[in-house]
């Protein structure tokens, strides 16, 4: 009978072009031979089963072989296989390189035995080269015997050290060698080279079955060709998609275009079923996500023509999937990324693994019911919101208190607002005097109000308003929309209610006055007044007037969402006092003035502007 080579050994490559998906690398050492820019040391690093320890003893046949003529000939720069270094090399016979393994020999006696090799010059051939596998393996007194010779080498030794751990390599060593960084194999690279040797080895496989064989090696060139060698002798010569499934124990991608399919169809009771198959078959749970999750990007980059390049498989699969992608919509595909992700990411913590996988799928199929179904989906959104609107409302209690002790300015001083304002830019028309309207029913006041009354009107939703606050339930559930979702924040946290530190409070007020800048009278009212508790839970924000708690109710939410939040009580509730007027005497129409200045700030800009002067 027959020996038996494996195909990782009879296919190693022999040249620098039969390197498997290592182009660049070849062709810089390539370069350097033909230009004679030999470095004294070199380092491969990169995952293994990529092709370094094959490179290294090409590049080291290749520079001790008699029939390199680099003068007459500079274009052929690979070991001729053919002449006696080349074929003492081949024979594991030369002298001229030394292949250490220090991950078995990593001892200081092994370096300075090799120490003492590198004094004696090379028989045959131009150069020594010592290959050493696994560089990171090497104890540290072993590394500084060694390092004296990689740093003053003779002219003849040519060091090559390889690793798959880069970052275990001292940088001493490091900056002593020209590093090269071996990349993973592409699994079309490798797919191809398998194609090769099964032509080689008469072995009757199909595209997809290689393409699957290259998927399970994750980049490693020699893994790939011993699952080849086993799945050729299984399947006596006769490979195939199913049976490479079979036999690698790899969960078939029909599972997953079914699956997807379900999802799609918003079939819960499919998508179950299909789980519970995979899970029989003996798949482990997070290998499942893991598919999934690529399964869900692969349908992601089919839809375009630009991403499909970066599926890494078969033309074949990708066709599948260019068929199928543009079922699915991207939101779709997007939602059900993030749940899958999230999902993985729980996986390991959680305690029932199957529940969490069944819970995920589920609610990828509520998505596309959601997706498909728009309307009654936001329908539930909407009635969401208004139950928090209310809530809200429904907290936010305008408590007016009226003091008795009314001052009762003088016609004059009011006259002389009157004409000023009547000759003024209309934005100084503002000015709301509606309070001494309402006391004195004064022709000239009337003429002077300019905006709208407050509208009076009761909700009947749960709010409650005193005097009016002059903005109607419509306009508060607009402005709810357009902002966070306050259950978000509220969600679970109703009963944390930690005691409110006053001078805390008094920084969120002050912060949130800073930034009223539109609107002067409620910033001045609050500088004034500053807010307080007045028990456990009310926050009690006192105005002067309805044109205040307009403005106040306009930030209430966010307001309030921020004092529950910083002070963390979620009990908190802001309650608005309107008093009516502060208790004073009036003594003369300066005190008249500055109280009516302390309810309206835009009389003294009026005042300023006009040169106006208070009688004495
Ligand atoms: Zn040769």
């Amino acid at each position: 009978m027959e020996n038996f080579i494996v195909s990782a050994r009879k296919y190693r490559p022999a040249t620098f072009d039969t390197v498997v998906g290592q182009s660049s690398i070849t062709s810089t050492l390539k370069n350097a031979i033909a230009n004679n820019h030999l470095a004294q040391a070199y380092l491969f690093t990169g995952p293994r089963g990529v092709g370094k320890t094959t490179t290294a003893r090409i590049f080291a046949k290749t520079i001790n072989c008699l029939n390199i003529d680099l003068e007459n000939n500079p274009e052929n720069i690979e070991p001729c296989n053919q002449c006696e270094s080349c074929q003492s090399f081949s024979n594991n016979s030369s002298f001229n390189i030394y292949e250490l393994d220090a991950a078995s020999n990593n001892s200081v006696d092994d370096i300075r035995q090799l120490v003492d090799q590198v004094r004696i010059p090379p028989q045959v051939g131009k150069y020594k080269i010592y290959i050493i596998d696994e560089v990171h393996m090497l104890s540290a007194q072993a590394f500084n015997a060694f390092l004296k010779t990689l740093e003053e080498p003779p002219a003849y030794v040519k060091f090559i050290l390889a690793t798959t751990e880069r970052h275990k390599i001292i940088p001493t060593i490091l900056s002593r060698c020209q590093v090269f960084n071996f990349s993973r194999i592409t699994v079309g690279d490798m797919a191809k080279h398998l194609r090769y040797v099964a032509e080689n080895e008469n072995v009757i496989a199909d595209d997809d079955s290689l393409h699957l064989i290259a998927e399970k090696a994750d980049g490693a060139l020699r893994d790939a060709l011993s699952i080849f060698d086993q799945l050729v002798s299984f399947t006596s010569g006769n490979l195939t998609y199913k049976l490479a499934v079979d036999n690698l124990h790899v969960l078939d991608q029909a599972y997953f275009f079914k699956i997807s399919d379900n999802i799609l169809k918003g079939n819960i009771s499919h998508v179950l079923l299909l789980l519970n198959d995979i899970i029989e078959k003996g798949f482990d749970g997070q290998h499942f996500i893991v598919g999934l999750g690529e399964h869900l990007r692969s349908l992601m980059i089919s839809k375009d023509a630009a991403t499909i390049d970066l599926m890494d498989t078969s033309q074949n699969i990708k066709d599948k999937y260019k068929e199928e992608a543009p079922k699915y919509s991207v939101s779709l595909l997007v939602k059900s990324l993030d749940l899958n992700n999230q999902c993985d990411l729980s996986y390991r913590a959680s305690n029932n693994k199957r529940l969490l996988l069944e819970l995920s799928l589920m609610q990828m199929c509520g998505l596309a019911n959601a997706i498909n179904n728009p309307e009654a989906e936001k329908k539930t959104l909407d009635l969401k919101k208004n139950e928090v609107s209310q809530s809200f409302l429904a907290e936010l209690q305008v408590v007016t208190e009226s003091l008795s002790n009314i001052p009762k300015p003088t016609i004059h001083t009011k006259q002389s607002v009157n004409t000023a304002t009547t000759n003024n830019s209309p934005s100084e028309n503002k000015i709301n005097i509606s309070e001494e309207k309402a006391t004195y029913k004064a022709p000239v006041s009337q003429s002077i109000e300019t905006t709208s009354p407050p509208t009076k009107r009761s909700t009947g939703r749960g709010f409650t308003s005193g005097m009016g606050l002059g903005f109607s339930l419509n306009q508060k559930e607009k402005t709810l929309k357009q902002e966070e979702d306050p259950q978000a924040y509220m969600f679970g946290k109703e009963n944390v209610t930690d005691p409110v530190d006053p001078a805390k409070l008094k920084e969120i007020i002050d912060n949130f006055i800073i930034n009223l800048h539109n609107q002067p009278s409620l910033k001045s009212v609050l500088l004034e007044e500053q807010p307080q508790m007045i028990n456990e839970s009310d926050i009690e924000f006192k105005l002067y007037n309805d044109s205040q708690a307009k403005d106040l109710s306009e930030h209430s939410e966010k307001l309030l969402m921020r004092l529950r939040t910083k002070l963390n009580n979620y009990s908190l509730r802001m309650k608005i006092t309107i008093i009516k007027t502060a208790v004073y005497t009036a003594k003369g129409p300066k005190d008249k003035y500055d109280n009516m200045v302390k309810k309206n700030i835009h009389l003294q800009t009026l005042k300023e502007k006009l040169s106006l002067e208070i009688e004495s």
